[in-house]
């Protein structure tokens, strides 16, 4: 195993989404194409919104995708450790306090904003007197914190949006712990990720100017800089950033039938020069990755598309992928996969070939004659070609007129798989039946 590890961290404020299961599934295939390590870590600063259900359907969706985990970590475990970085960073004067309310914070952003000037913090509580802090604190005020940045170029050399480059002039020190005491994301981010050896993070480009300080963050700990990877965002169909989208949850699309490999095989190929194809396991689909070929533009996301692929990934999927939840043999799979919009829809077929139907007699002349030339079992393939050709030639019919009322007696359905692939999966005693009219 290579040094390589990568690590997903969800904050379990809500349910998977189509939006981080694709960063779930790009770290996973990195690690997997790197001989990497995977590893989850939650992120649950945010004590109020952070929700046991969440957490337990996060880790229930990643393990239906077939993600695994060799190592786990939850921030609110690691508070006293944030601290005692806080109180280092602090001795160094890279953390300080700051006590201006939401309210002054506003009206000082509206005034650079009035100026035509970036809103970014003047830092003026670096120089508040002794006094005036003994005099906040008197009227009750806690301080919130900030992470100094320290002026110059930050640069890196991202995987997918190639160099990138910012001045720490033009960013506001960030805010790492607010009022209460809690800690914001950024700064626990990066000390799990130092602490934990991450060498890759691959995550939304809605992050890029956090990268930006956190790189920052990674120097004030002498700790190595990971390699990023910031994918671009997905967009709705209707062209904009869509809310729907944060909240097309991928429990809804399995319960609808939608094929877990089939998913990650389309969310990883969504918005790269490449054509979305199915992949039946992630090794093959690992082999693939390539972070060069994501666009910069953000890829839309169509459920409708999903959903057409996976009626395409299930007509080819294999019998060995399916074999432990379906109630049907390889020979039975391989004849109707190809008409199937979702795996489900196997036990329609199952029913037909082997409960009970009502048939449908559109022709009795020909069905019974049909009927009267079924030849003795067993039956394969060739069977209905051989068949077919005698009730013809006995008939006279041809074309739809022979082939429509043998497929509505046999099946009672409009359409579906070949009805030489099913004739000997309903067998010779129900077709007879069946063709005579009888319920069967
Ligand atoms: N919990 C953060 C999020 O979900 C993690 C971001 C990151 O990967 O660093 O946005």
């Amino acid at each position: 195993m290579s040094n390589v590890k990568v690590r997903f961290a969800p904050s379990p404020t809500g349910y998977m989404h189509i939006g981080n299961t694709r960063t779930a599934v790009f770290n996973w295939l990195l690690a997997l194409k790197l001989g990497g390590s995977f590893m989850l870590r939650i992120d649950d600063t945010d004590v109020l919104r952070s929700k046991p259900e969440y957490e337990a359907a996060i880790r229930d969706i990643l393990t239906w995708l077939g993600i695994s985990w060799s190592e786990e970590a939850r921030q609110s475990a690691r508070l006293d450790r944030y601290k005692e970085v806080v109180e280092k960073l602090k001795a160094e004067g890279r953390i300080y306090a700051c006590y201006e309310t939401a309210e002054e914070l506003e009206v000082m952003r509206k005034q650079l904003m009035t100026k035509g000037l970036p809103p970014i913090y003047d830092r003026r509580a670096l120089k508040l007197t002794a006094k005036e802090i003994a005099a906040y604190e008197a009227e009750g005020r806690k301080p919130h914190y900030r992470f100094k940045l320290i002026p110059g170029i930050i640069e890196w050399d991202d995987m997918v949006r190639g160099k990138c480059r910012y001045d720490a002039a033009n960013l506001a020190d960030p805010v790492i712990i607010r009022e209460d005491g809690s800690f914001l994301y950024h700064l626990p981010s990066v000390i799990d990720d130092a602490d934990f050896g991450i060498t890759h993070i691959i995550r939304g480009e809605d992050h890029v100017t956090n990268t930006a300080s956190q790189i920052q963050m990674f120097e004030a700990l002498g700790a190595k800089i990971p390699q990023f990877a910031h994918l671009p965002l997905l967009t709705g169909s209707e062209g904009k950033l869509s809310k729907r989208l944060g909240s097309l949850g991928v429990r809804e699309l399995r319960a609808e039938g939608m094929e877990a490999m089939a998913i990650s095989s389309f969310l990883a190929k969504l918005g790269t020069s490449e054509a979305i194809e199915p992949y039946y396991d992630w090794s093959s689909l690992a082999a693939t990755l390539d972070l060069n070929k994501l666009g910069r533009s953000q890829p839309r996301f169509d459920e409708e598309e999903l959903k057409l692929f996976n009626t395409r990934y299930v007509h080819t999927l294999p019998y060995e992928k399916v074999k432990d939840r379906i109630d049907a043999d390889s020979s039975f799979w391989n004849a109707v996969r190809g008409n199937l919009n979702i795996v489900e829809d196997v036990v329609e077929w199952e029913n037909i070939c082997h409960k009970k139907l009502k048939p449908i007699v559109e022709d009795k002349e020909l069905t019974s004659l049909a009927a009267e030339l079924l030849p003795a079992e067993p039956w394969d393939e060739n069977t209905f070609s051989d068949w077919s050709e005698a009730v013809k030639n006995q008939s006279g019919k041809k074309g739809k007129s022979l082939f429509h009322p043998l497929r509505l007696a046999l099946t009672a359905q409009e359409n579906g798989p070949e009805l030489k692939k099913l004739l000997p999966l309903i067998g010779r005693e129900r077709a007879f039946k069946r063709l005579n009219g009888q319920e069967a």
